[in-house]
């Protein structure tokens, strides 16, 4: 399997450092930080209520209000925002399609929203379509798509603008086992066929690939940051699902 190199010298895709943030005074995210290479493909593993989606609703602006630094490309996401969200795709945890509108008017939308033409916005929309399968179905409403083809239609709809990072927050939930493979396989391509970095976001430990850096955080810690078989060697365990255990049953204790 083909592992994505960073060209030399590249700012990391994303890089949170020293990140603190709190609702209403709680602690929620304490001391976050890591970073994503160009390219690279990381899932961020933790059980529900560990942190994941603040962290998402942080590194795309929704909230603001926190300690440390998040850059994309080398942008901070608060004094250049604009050209920051621009490098970014996201899949948030709930979906956000429009049911009644067809997958292409819900690519259309989005693609004006980002500024593209509209003969632009219907090449990357025909495009990403494809690829994911769905070439079918563009005149189709999303409310008579399963779930797997909802989602898929989402991750189109995140990379219309070609970003060069793609969050995607609990992607697979709900889905059959079927659909979830094909998507988290799909995301992998991503990377390593086109170098955009992926921030994968689950509970799922099966989602984990033997070459993805992983990224362990439980409640609202980072408790390891490495490769399956550094995280491995690190806790004395034969799988990442034992390591996982032992992580977070550490910061239990
Ligand atoms: P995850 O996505 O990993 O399941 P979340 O980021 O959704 O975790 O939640 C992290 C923690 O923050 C949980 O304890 C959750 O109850 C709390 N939380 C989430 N949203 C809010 C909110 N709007 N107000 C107060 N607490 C919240
Ligand atoms: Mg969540």
């Amino acid at each position: 399997m083909s592992v994505a190199v960073a060209p030399a010298g590249a700012d990391p895709a994303l890089e949170v450092a020293d990140l603190d943030f709190s609702y209403s005074g709680k602690p929620i995210l304490k001391q976050v930080g890591f970073s994503v290479a160009q390219g690279g493909f990381a899932v961020l593993l933790g059980p529900n209520g560990a942190g994941k989606t603040t962290l998402f609703s942080l590194i795309t602006r929704l909230y603001d209000r926190r300690v440390g630094t998040i850059r994309v490309g080398g942008c901070d996401v608060r004094d250049l925002s604009t050209a920051a969200l621009g490098q970014m795709g996201v899949v948030f945890q709930q979906p956000t399609l429009d049911l009644d509108l067809t997958v292409r008017q819900n690519l259309a939308y989005h693609a004006a929203l980002h500024g593209m033409s509209t003969r632009t916005a219907r090449r990357q929309a025909d495009e990403q379509v494809e690829r994911l399968g769905l070439g079918d179905h563009l005149r189709r409403r999303v409310r008579e798509l399963s779930g797997g083809q909802r989602r898929r239609v989402e991750i189109a709809r995140g990379l219309l603008h070609r970003p060069r990072l793609l969050l995607l927050d609990e992607p697979t939930v709900g889905l059959d086992v079927a659909s979830r493979r094909g998507i988290v396989e799909h995301a992998h391509r991503l990377s390593h066929d086109d170098g955009v970095a992926v921030l994968w976001a689950t509970h799922l430990i099966d989602e984990v690939h033997a070459t993805d850096q992983v990224i362990v955080l439980d409640r609202g810690c980072v408790r390891a940051d490495g490769g399956v078989a550094d995280i491995q060697a690190a806790t004395g365990t034969a799988t990442i699902a034992d390591a996982f255990d032992v992580l977070t049953e550490a910061g239990h204790a």
